[in-house]
């Protein structure tokens, strides 16, 4: 059978929607393959605008623009998933192919419809009810108990729109509810898990699959601090994250590198956190660590080439740097083997995503 002719060849033009440091790191593999990319987003300066063949600066809802940019590129993709999925059905619209489509979009961007997908699947994940109002977050309190964790339905990220609970008190619960600005939330019991894991897989135009090894997770304040390959994870715990993520792929008839975040409990249990419909952080590694990055597989689906093999050549440990932490750029430059990534961001904020460092060592198996 001839395989089917890629949407984007060398030298063709891929749009991307989104602007920063993932977009950026898109754009660098994308180079490799000879691809260009154009990237759309309402910021004027942006990590990925430095990498990029051509920039769009409009609003996402800026029907103009995006019709120039229809007829700019060959295909499309976005970089961060609070792009709305009323942008992506207008490209479609226009006739464009966008990779991952609208429905994965929309599936991971509601906590709800997330957790829901993710059952349909049979995964598990945790306790989880709706909280819409005040007298909501009281009923789920009762049913879910203490501690337990509000978070925003939608467009929350590193932590953000998220209020802890430590105990159901009154108080406790106002807090919260302020602390989420009363937006419609879902009330998650807390998962006393053993580590967090995450498992970065990739789907083609054909359907073939590729996922690279899982990966376990350190967060501080709900931002990702590292993650690590091998993961801890027992191969059968491994192998149990991965059949989640072919299922999840499969049943979205998924294009593109998606990143599946679990946890695991002490019994080797895995639940479904949450899953990103792009490359995700936990997958930077697979730059240094991998023949084809993470960010190289998402172009190839994306442009509708063959994936290439998710295999690792080398241990590794990935450190996000955060805010005042990349002004140690020098230190890491001069540390041997350190792979050092900064995304070129004028102002350093707390918690900020300013570069990161993966550092290698020898494959001791997976
Ligand atoms: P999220 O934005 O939902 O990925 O949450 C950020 C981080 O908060 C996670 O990676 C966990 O470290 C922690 N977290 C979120 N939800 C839960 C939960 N239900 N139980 C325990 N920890 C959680």
């Amino acid at each position: 059978m001839t395989p089917p002719a890629p949407l984007a060849a060398p030298t063709g033009v891929v749009g991307v929607l989104g602007a920063g440091q993932l977009g950026r790191m898109l754009a660098q593999a994308a180079l490799r393959l000879g691809l260009r990319t154009h990237i759309f987003a309402p910021e004027a300066h942006a990590p990925a605008h430095d990498a990029a063949f051509a920039t769009t600066v409009a609003a996402y809802d800026d029907e103009d623009a995006l019709a120039a940019f229809a007829r700019a590129i060959d295909v499309a993709t976005f970089e961060f998933e609070n792009v709305p999925a009323e942008t992506v059905r207008r490209l479609t619209a226009l006739g464009v192919s966008v990779a991952p489509d609208a429905r994965a979009l929309a599936t991971a961007q509601d906590r709800i419809i997330e957790k829901d997908f993710a059952r349909s699947l049979g995964a598990r994940t945790a306790p989880f009810r709706a909280v819409d109002d005040r007298a909501a977050l009281d009923r789920a309190a009762a049913e879910i108990g203490a501690p337990a964790i509000l978070k925003t339905r939608r467009e929350g990220y590193d932590g953000k729109g998220q209020a802890r609970l430590k105990d159901d008190r009154p108080e406790s619960l106002d807090a919260a509810w302020a602390a989420v600005n009363g937006a419609p939330s879902v009330l998650e019991g807390y998962v006393d898990f053993e580590f967090e894991l995450s498992v970065i897989g990739a789907r083609d135009r054909t359907g073939a699959i590729a996922l690279y090894d899982a990966v376990r997770n350190d967060h501080e304040g709900g931002i990702l601090r590292r993650s690590a390959v091998p993961s801890p994870a027992s191969p059968e715990t491994a192998a149990r994250a991965g059949a989640i993520v072919s299922a999840l792929l499969a049943a979205l008839d998924y294009v593109g590198v998606v990143g599946v975040e679990f946890f695991v409990t002490g019994d080797g249990e895995v639940l479904v956190n949450e899953f990103a419909p792009r490359v995700h952080n936990s997958g930077h590694w697979t730059i240094e660590a991998c023949v084809v990055s993470q960010f190289e597989q998402h172009m190839r689906a994306v442009a509708g080439w063959p994936l290439g093999a998710p295999t690792r050549h080398a241990d590794a440990v990935m450190e996000n740097l955060l805010g005042d932490e990349a002004q140690a750029w020098r230190d890491v430059a001069g540390e041997p083997g350190a792979g050092l990534h900064l995304y070129g961001k004028a102002r350093p904020a707390p918690g900020r995503k300013m570069g990161h460092v993966t550092r290698l060592a020898p494959l001791t198996g997976r």
